[in-house]
């Protein structure tokens, strides 16, 4: 039955099986574990199947593009950037069928109850995001939105020191800040062995 849910393959009986109501969709991993791979194909496939879609990111993500949400691998989608769940809420309308969010863990706590608001108003929700920090701790509101989603994939990585399964994000620059934000310039995947809580890790710039 997990199997079933892990890969969004069947639209119908997901449908069927919500009753006709709306529901959450969240996929949670590491940096590199192929979140916005997964979030972009179920949007293209909900496009392919002319749903109304609109797709979210926040503002503070300028990583690759500052109208799309990309993935490592070159894929894109056409988003809106926004600061805020209400500046977002204020883009979603009564058509509106999917909606979809990258980098779910640099929107407000407000997000929570929003997304569980446009589910039962029948709308499909899917969220990517992290689901740790760089010191591997939870980074909210995903944990939240877990809790609350009828559906969850958690992806992995692999680690790029021993290439076991990564499900943690390894910084290698020198910052204590939650958010800093980067890709391979500033982030690894790493397995539980191979990971380094920041606080730990100045021997990461001397050769670890
Ligand atoms: P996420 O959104 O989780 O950060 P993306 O969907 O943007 O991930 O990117 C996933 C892609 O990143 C993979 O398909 C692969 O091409 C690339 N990649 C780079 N480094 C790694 C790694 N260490 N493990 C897995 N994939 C990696
Ligand atoms: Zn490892």
């Amino acid at each position: 039955m997990v199997e079933e849910f892990a890969f969004d393959n069947s639209e119908e009986r997901r449908r069927a099986r919500a009753n006709g109501t709306g529901w959450i969709e969240v996929i949670v991993g590491s940096m590199f574990s192929g979140k916005s791979e997964e979030l972009i194909r179920r949007l293209n496939r909900a496009r392919i199947a002319r749903q109304k879609v609109v797709v979210f990111k926040p503002q503070i993500d300028a990583r690759y593009s500052k109208k799309e949400i990309a993935s490592h691998s070159g894929q894109k989608h056409d988003s809106i950037p926004v600061s805020t769940t209400a500046e977002m809420l204020s883009h979603i309308s009564a058509d509106t069928q999917v909606v979809g969010i990258d980098e779910g863990q640099f929107f407000d706590m407000e997000i929570i109850d929003a997304v569980n608001r446009l589910a039962s108003e029948g709308k499909r929700v899917i969220i990517a995001g992290l689901d740790q920090d760089f010191m591997g701790k939870p980074f909210e509101p995903m944990p939240q939105l877990l809790s609350i989603a009828e559906f969850i994939t958690k992806t992995h990585a692999i680690c790029v020191k021993c290439g076991s399964t990564a499900n943690y994000s390894q910084r290698t620059v020198d910052s204590e800040a939650r958010v800093e934000v980067g890709a391979a310039d500033k982030y690894e995947a790493r397995c539980r062995k191979c990971f380094i809580p920041h606080s730990d890790a100045p021997t990461l710039h001397e050769g670890e």
